[in-house]
Parts: structure tokens; sequence; C-alpha cells
């Protein structure tokens, strides 16, 4: 592999000399191995609410074997560097922005989970892309990459306890109550009773379902773009899975709150009356982050307090008040930009998960920059790509096995690629982060 790669938004100039940035006041650590979650455990670990429950469909990971679990870091360095530089051109790997950085040195490009995505069309020689990031990132990747690519996921249990919160099954039913409700015609204007919306961290199925159901998918860069595409062709919106995104976004665009009730999947109606569904613009999924609601309003005034003239950015995944009380709010690329951006010193406290905002602190050490949550944010499953699994995978690779593969099924993918096209074809610019552009 080439050591001067080329790199995407946030580049890793050497990725094979890349040095680990200094703490912050969270730690990007968390107390159990990640091996410690394969099998049969049903909880997404330390940083989640202890009431999310991994579903039972959600894959599992087998035991890693015994001698990378053993190996010390420096063994799996070599072994990682050996398997990279034997592979070369016929290997790409990708680091998401909120992986941990000893996975992160080894990525040739890091960036969001679609940044990412499109990275990898980049390298047509690439016959196994490895994506250090989440389960759904991984079936996006494959549905982008060509059929002989083969798209690795080095810990299978690598979900996303947010895309996990809405499954085909469940937005299925739901979209029978509402058709039931509202019927199929289209108005005068000849748009459709309602039209569904998906954020980018779902499974491939709801991506397929939006793409069947005349809907689209969205990022939290371009969401304010794509709702109003979806109210041109809509009379309401389904967004799922994320109730913040969803409500930061439309509260944003002047929808006011009571035009958006939430949509609980367990309840007649998601909970709501059938009047209360009529005058909605906003059906919210009842879904959410377990990493982005952590961030509180009280943190933000304790940040103001030690910090006078701090400047704080929060992802829209956080809840509203806490969007709120900061100045500003936006992607993760969006948030990266503003920092990078400003000219003088300033202090900046960031509310997105902590393995960015300590590389962040690091690339640019003009600025104090620090996560908004003092205990504990890292991303619980992310952090289950350990260099273990990593090293596992390639080395099987390297001896012509292909572990792990993330592989959508066609008639799903061709369904999900219609609602990526139609967020693709908006071209929405990446937004400034902004209170008022989301
Ligand atoms: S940070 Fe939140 S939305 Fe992103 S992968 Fe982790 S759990 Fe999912």
């Amino acid at each position: 592999m080439n050591a001067s790669s080329s790199t995407l938004e946030f580049p890793v100039s050497d990725p094979l000399s890349y040095t680990a940035p200094v703490a912050s006041t969270c730690s990007s650590g968390l107390s159990a191995a990640p091996w410690t979650f394969d099998g049969g455990v049903h909880t997404y670990g330390p940083g989640a609410s202890l009431l999310d429950i991994i579903p039972s469909a959600a894959p599992r990971q087998g035991e890693l074997p015994d001698e990378y679990r053993r190996a010390s870091a420096s063994d799996l360095d070599l072994r990682i560097r050996a398997a990279k530089l034997a592979l070369g051109e016929r290997l790409v790997i990708l680091g998401h922005f909120y992986q941990r950085d000893e996975v992160v040195q080894y990525a040739d490009f890091v960036g969001d989970s679609f940044q990412l995505a499109q990275a990898a069309k980049t390298r047509p020689d690439a016959e196994a892309i490895v994506f250090c990031g989440v389960h759904f990132m991984a079936e996006t990747a494959d549905m982008l990459s060509r059929p002989d690519q083969s798209v690795i996921l080095p810990n299978l249990a690598a979900g996303c306890s947010m895309a996990d919160m809405a499954d085909l099954d469940s937005v299925t039913e739901c979209w029978e109550q509402l058709e039931e409700l509202f019927g199929t015609e289209p108005d005068a204007e000849g748009r459709q009773p309602v039209l569904p919306v998906t954020y980018m961290n779902c499974s491939a199925a709801l991506k397929a379902f939006c793409g069947e159901h005349g809907g689209v998918v969205c990022t939290s860069s371009n969401a304010a773009t794509v709702l109003k595409w979806a109210f041109e062709r809509g009379q309401r919106v389904l967004f799922f899975p994320d109730q913040h995104l969803g409500r930061n976004t439309a509260k944003a665009m002047g929808i006011p709150l009571e035009q958006m009730p939430m949509w609980d999947p367990r309840r007649p109606l998601g909970g709501s009356s059938a009047e209360t569904l009529r005058n909605a613009k906003v059906l919210l999924w009842h879904g959410f982050c377990s990493v982005h609601k952590r961030f509180t309003v009280d943190q933000i005034r304790q940040a103001r307090a030690q910090h006078p003239g701090v400047r704080v950015i929060v992802h829209p995944e956080c809840p509203m008040d806490v969007v709120d009380a900061a100045d500003e709010s936006g992607s993760t690329d969006s948030i990266r930009k503003a920092i990078e951006g400003a000219t003088e010193p300033t202090a900046f406290a960031i509310g997105t998960e902590v393995n960015l905002v300590q590389r962040l602190a690091a690339q640019n050490p003009r600025h104090t920059i620090f996560c908004l949550d003092p205990v504990i944010c890292p991303c619980s499953t992310m952090y289950r790509i350990h260099p273990g699994y990593l090293a596992w995978v390639l080395e099987a690779l390297e001896r012509g096995e292909v572990l792990n593969r993330i592989a959508v099924p066609e008639a799903t993918a061709a369904n999900a690629r219609i609602a990526l096209e139609r967020m693709l074809a908006l071209k929405p610019p990446a937004q400034p982060a902004t209170g008022a552009a989301l």
C-alpha cells in the first residue's frame, strides 16, 4: 500500500506515521475489550442506555481467534502494516470520523459514512474495501461499489443503535396504518399523502423502502434540502430513524412542534390521534443516537461558565434543547470546517463523538477544543472495530479468504440506490456549521 495514499476530507497525510492525539476531557476508551460483546450479548455496552437492546436479528460476531485477542498492540501493528503492504492497491481501508485512532491510523480515507462510500469508488483496483465503521455504512459502500469488490466489516457486531431502532417490519406496519388513514391518492398538486425520508443511518432495507415509495435518503448535512424536496412531493413526511435530526431540521425550516408528532412503533397510530396525524407535516420516528442524546443544556452552561467566549457547536442528532442552546449546529464535516475556518485562536466546546473531537483538538493546536460531555461519549459500537479484528480480516485476505463480507441482496440494493440517487440529484452544498442551516 502506498504510504502517501490519497485521503478524503480529513486527510491522514501519512497514515502509517500517524500519532494518536492528546487526551481530552472525555475518554475515548471503554472499560471492556470489544470481544466481550462477541456471541450472544444483547446490549450496546458502555455509553448506551441500558434500555437499548440489540435486536435479535442484528448480526453477531463469532469469536475472534485467540492469537488476535492475545496479541500485543505492537504485534498487531506490525501484522496490519505487513498485510497492507502485501495487499497493496488490491486493498482500501476506510475509517469513519468516529473511529478510534488505533484503527484510523491505517485508513486510506477518513470521513463520514457517505464520503467514505464515495471515496471507495476512487480505488477501482481495490478488490477489498475494509470499512472501519458500522454495519449500515458497509452496506452503503457495498451498494455503491462494483459487484466484484468485497466490502468487509472487521467486526460484524459493529452496528448502530440508532439504525437498529427502525426495522423494515415496523416501518411497513406504520406505513400500512398511514395508508389506511390517508389513502394513497395524491392531492390536487400531485403530492402523495405521506413521503418517506430516511437518514443515511439505517439499514439498506429501509433505504430500499424509501426508493420503492417515492422517498429519499438524507445526511446530516443535506437534511433541509432533502426535506424541501420531499414537501414538494408529499403532503407529509415520515422521517426515520432519528427523531432529533428530523425535529431540529424541520424546526429550523419553520415547522411548528405541534405539527411534528412522534411515531412510537409500539402504539396504535404511533401514539397520536388521527386528527394530530392529519395536521402533521413531519412524523418523527422514535429513534435517537445513544451518543448524541447524552449532551445536555447543563453541559453547555458549564462550558460557558468555565470558558467565557467559548463557541459551542453540536451535531443535529443532539436533542432540540441542546441545539437551541448551542451557538451553531452541523454535521461532522461542517464542525470540522468551522474549526479549520476560525482565523483567531478560539475555544470550541463540541457536542459530538469524542474520537472526532480529540482528533480535531490534536490537528488544530492553536484552538482550545474539548468535548461537551465530560464523562464518556465514544460510540460503543464503532469501538468494536479493534486492531485485532482488522489484523484478522487483512491476514485472511492475504491468504485469499474473504471474512465478514457485507453483501446487500441485489433486489434491495436496486431500490435503495433509487433513494440514494434522488438525494444525489439534489446536489446539496455541504453547509457550514450554522444554527439555521442544519
Ligand atoms: S454515533 Fe450514534 S448514530 Fe453514529 S454510529 Fe454510533 S450510535 Fe450510530
